[in-house]
């Protein structure tokens, strides 16, 4: 088969049961608001959130609940009206402990006044970014670094295109697909109101070519809307990782090491897009999102999600897994979290919950026997094998000069393995490592530094 390429490297990993194919049909359904609510005060990149509530209080749906502690940080609001009933530590599906707020639902659903900006043209790409800010939104792609944060060039930074990640390139999840397919006027509408905030005139959405349903929605909904157009993306893993997708929509090469913005991009995934437009037109702060349940379930599908819902009340709706689950994944496949039980809430960043079969289990890792296939698969043009060889001989000096740093996690080495060797996780460990001496580098010369 003849595949177009648009970065170096990538792979097609396949999928199982309940993949793409047939959850890309389920509309999205409301999932039953839960008696409980579990809103961890970190569900984002950087400081967690401060809580404003304590047990006992009375919460309206929208409220705020955590207050952004820092400039890289992101607000937390209630999910529904109720009554805290404590600040628990909880665990998260990417394992971290973290403090979370829990409400009890009165079943009503009351808001908290909302505010709607009345004529988001007439304002200030200070304020729409102070909207988008207050309203909690971070990357809903999975990434979830604080959206108003990636809104803002740094000194001497500019930023000229607004790329829209709507690739949804990892299997089985369709989450977006069904929100472009669903909600492609507001999504324009919301990219629309971003390109105010970023006072620029241009923005590419790019799909992979095998939602082209979604591609003509969206491109039906931006007729006569300047300066956006939607560009279909060849089928290939990772297409939506961001430096991949900023060639593929640009031609432009993010430099190693560096961001989308350092060649004039900012991308931003469609579901963000979305909760930004809410916020906006609406004045809703990000308590809901879209995440698909796939795999060996009874009854997978799109659900619209309260934001502290826990994994078994999704699980529940979709009528209980099948027998033959061997594993739990938050995400998907290939970038997710295994998770070891169910009794964990959803966040932000949940974009999926996969029960995978005996294919998803861990396989004992062979020694390498040099294919080369790891090489050819990495998209970030790295030596997977010898990264991994330098992490395991904690050589991290060589793995740094070697790219580690640039790895991206995408899981496309440890999928091309024949040996099935856990590569990824290699560059994972190396890169917690350096980073974790280079932060221990850090506070050493500021204990030693003069004082002033
Ligand atoms: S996980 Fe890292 S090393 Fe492996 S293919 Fe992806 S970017 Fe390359
Ligand atoms: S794909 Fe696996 S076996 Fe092949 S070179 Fe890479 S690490 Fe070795």
């Amino acid at each position: 088969m003849f595949f177009k390429k648009m970065f170096p490297g990538g792979t097609h990993p396949h999928e199982g049961v309940n993949g793409k194919a047939v959850n890309s049909g389920n509309a999205i359904r409301e999932l039953p608001a839960p008696k409980r609510v579990v809103i961890p005060l970190s569900q984002h990149i950087g400081a967690p959130a401060e809580a404003l509530v304590k047990k006992g209080d009375t919460v309206l749906m929208g409220q705020k609940i955590g207050e952004a502690a820092g400039y890289v940080s992101a607000s937390v609001h209630a999910s529904v009206s109720g009554k805290v009933v404590g600040i628990e530590n909880v665990e998260t599906a990417s394992g971290a402990v973290v403090p979370a707020v829990v409400i009890e639902n009165d079943f009503q659903d009351t808001w908290t006044e909302l505010r709607p900006a009345a004529h988001p043209e007439t304002l200030s790409a200070k304020e729409l970014q102070e909207i988008i800010r207050e309203a909690g939104i971070v990357g809903l792609g999975g990434a979830t670094f604080p959206t108003a944060v990636k809104l803002t060039p740094a000194e001497g930074k500019s930023i000229e295109k607004l790329i829209i990640n709507g690739a949804e390139c990892e299997p089985y999840l369709t989450a977006d697909h069904r929100l472009m397919l669903e909600k492609s006027v507001e999504i324009i509408d919301g990219i629309h109101l971003i390109m105010l905030a970023l006072d620029i005139k241009e923005a590419v959405i790019g799909v992979e070519d095998n939602k082209m349903d979604a591609i003509q929605a969206l491109a039906a909904a931006c007729e006569g809307v300047e300066g956006i157009t939607v560009k279909a993306l060849p089928v290939m893993y990772p297409q939506g990782g961001e430096k991949q997708l900023v060639y593929a929509c640009t031609r432009r090469k993010v430099p190693a090491g560096g961001l989308p913005i350092d060649v004039g991009c900012v991308v931003c995934n469609v579901g963000t897009v979305y909760a930004v437009q809410q916020a906006i037109r609406e004045g809703k702060p990000l308590v809901q999102r879209v995440t698909t349940m796939g795999g060996l379930v009874n009854n997978p599908g799109n659900f619209l999600i309260r934001i502290g819902a826990t994994i078994d009340t999704l699980i529940e709706a979709c009528g209980g897994l099948q027998p033959d689950v061997v594993k739990l994944i938050s995400g998907g496949p290939m970038m997710g979290n295994a998770i070891a039980h169910a009794n964990i809430p959803m966040t932000k960043g949940t974009s999926g919950v996969l029960a995978l079969g005996k294919e998803a289990a861990e396989k004992p890792e062979n020694p390498c026997i040099n294919c080369g296939r790891c090489v050819t698969a990495c998209p970030m043009q790295l030596v997977p094998t010898r990264l991994d060889l330098l992490v395991r001989n904690n050589n991290l000096e060589e793995a740094e000069k070697g790219g580690v740093m640039n790895c991206m996690e995408c899981g496309a080495c440890t999928f091309a393995c024949p040996a099935k060797r856990l590569l990824t996780q290699s560059c994972r460990t190396g890169k917690k490592m350096i980073n974790a001496r280079r932060k221990a580098a850090a506070a050493k010369a500021a204990a030693e530094a003069p004082e002033k």
